[in-house]
């Protein structure tokens, strides 16, 4: 009679269990109806955020770079990339139009966690130390001229409204990061007053998002890229827009007609993103509720929390692990997204690679395939749902910029992505859903027009090069 019972009760747990993923799945689903309508809202945001400050939950910012790098740049110039978890400086010497990029050199360094959560000042101090470190050791082959000081292109992955191309204030902390005192100050004068505590000699010449930087070191290489996409620890994307069309831009028309925008597409809200009681959950739970509502529903910082939060449920009200919830289970973002793209992507005819990481990370013993495969299902909703979110955002701007379709009698156009962000280049089911998503979106002979290319840590060169091409010492060389 017990074992029937036991019976029993696992049957009800697993009655529960298919309920909780069907109801999740549910709740998840993209149609390609609901991502064209999310383009088209997307689109209208963009139009929205362009009309004035203020217009849209797309922020829209003007980024002060009307001119892309052309590869004649030419000199010795840093980048200093400040975002995710780990910040990165960068020297190149760059060779003008024969030579290109002669030599480059780069150190990445991670963020003390505290320092994510502390006081302008001390971020700032830090990152300034470890420029002059980086400074310090140089060598002998990179080549500054005698008398000119050295000349810095910043990323800064945040939100920034600009009042030039090098300078602007912060306008709000997103991923990880709340630092008091920073919101609201120029960003440029706080590393420089920084830099001056170190005693580091160099000047900020471009202060550049890192979708802004990944499009200028994309279009360095490939002169199609017409759009920059993040998909990492947040996800943005940036675009090049007819300086024509930004009713808010009041400044000169620049000579190009250009104007690049950093959309701070991660903030973008709409009745058509599918959310969930988790996405609501995780909201309220983070640093910055009711913000960044996209961004959460596709980045890296997110998926794997997400993933936690469905887990959860399901220890508590299907007993998936057992009589005891697992008490890991509770802990927020113990669940890294690189922890769950290694379990999806388990090749493992028993799931084995699924164990261990429930083992190592949640402390949870001896789970039955059948249960494994159920968190592999789980991994896929989530993931795919953030992809094919992130596709349709890729389209708004296609449609934005009237190529998402194919216009008669011209030849076809190249279109050109870059792509940069440890989730895309890592997470594979996950860039191979966009991708395909793209196609489903787009029909198959525009998606042949189309390239997402993968821009290594494009930011960093993209921000050198920005610096160079408004070098202090530029106007002196042309004339
Ligand atoms: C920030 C953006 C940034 C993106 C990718 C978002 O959280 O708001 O400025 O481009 O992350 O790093
Ligand atoms: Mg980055």
């Amino acid at each position: 009679a017990l074992v029937v019972r036991r019976r029993m009760l696992s049957a009800g747990r697993w009655a529960r269990a298919a309920e909780i993923v069907a109801e999740l799945e549910e709740q998840c689903a993209t149609p390609t109806t609901r991502l064209l309508q999310m383009a088209e809202a997307m689109t209208v945001e963009m139009h929205a955020g362009l009309a004035s400050d203020g217009g849209s939950k797309l922020k829209m910012l003007i980024s002060y770079v009307d001119n892309l790098p052309t590869g004649h740049e030419k000199g010795l110039f840093y980048a200093l990339d400040l975002g995710g978890t780990n910040f990165r400086v960068l020297r190149v010497q760059l060779g003008g139009k024969d030579g290109r990029v002669v030599k480059q050199e780069a150190e990445e360094v991670s963020i003390p966690p505290q320092l994510m959560v502390g006081s302008s000042d001390d971020l700032f101090d830090f990152i300034a130390a470890e420029l002059a470190k980086f400074v310090a050791s140089e060598g002998e082959d990179f080549h500054l001229p005698a008398g000119r000081q050295r000349e810095l292109g910043f990323t800064f992955s945040f939100p920034v409204q600009q009042s030039s191309i090098a300078s602007g204030t912060l306008v709000k902390w997103t991923k990880g990061f709340s630092i008091t005192g920073t919101v609201g100050e120029d960003v440029v004068a706080e590393l420089t007053r920084a830099m001056e505590r170190q005693g580091l000699d160099m000047r900020v010449v471009a202060l550049v998002n890192d979708t802004i930087g990944t499009l200028a070191g994309g279009i360095y290489y490939d002169k199609d890229v017409v759009a920059a996409v993040i998909l990492g620890t947040g996800t943005n994307a940036a675009y090049i827009e007819r300086a024509h069309a930004i009713p808010k831009w009041h400044g000169l028309l620049p000579k190009s007609g250009e104007m690049v925008i950093n959309m701070e597409w991660g903030n973008f809200r709409s009745s058509h993103l599918p959310m969930t009681e988790y996405d609501q959950a995780l909201d309220l739970d983070s640093l910055n509720p009711g913000e960044q509502i996209f961004e959460k529903l596709i980045s890296g910082m997110y998926l794997g929390d997400i993933l936690r939060r469905v887990l959860l449920k399901l220890a508590e009200e299907a007993a998936l692990f057992g009589d005891v919830v697992p008490p890991k289970l509770k802990e927020p973002f113990i669940l890294r997204t690189p922890n769950m793209s290694a379990m999806h992507h388990d090749k493992s005819s028993d799931l084995r690679l699924v164990g261990s990481k429930l083992k190592e990370i949640l402390g949870i013993q001896n789970t039955t395939l059948k249960t494994r495969k159920l968190i592999v299902n789980l991994c896929d909703i989530i993931a795919k749902r953030g992809a094919r979110l992130a596709a349709a955002g890729i389209v708004g701007i296609l449609k934005k910029q009237g190529r998402d379709t194919l216009h008669d009698g011209s030849s076809k156009p190249r279109t050109v992505i870059a792509m940069d962000g440890g989730l895309f280049e890592h997470y594979t089911i996950f860039s191979k859903c966009l991708e395909s998503t793209l196609t489903e979106l787009l029909g198959e002979e525009v998606a042949a027009t189309l390239f997402i290319e993968h821009a290594n840590d494009g930011s960093g060169i993209g921000a050198a090069l920005l610096a160079a091409s408004h070098s202090q010492y530029l106007e002196v060389e042309e004339s």
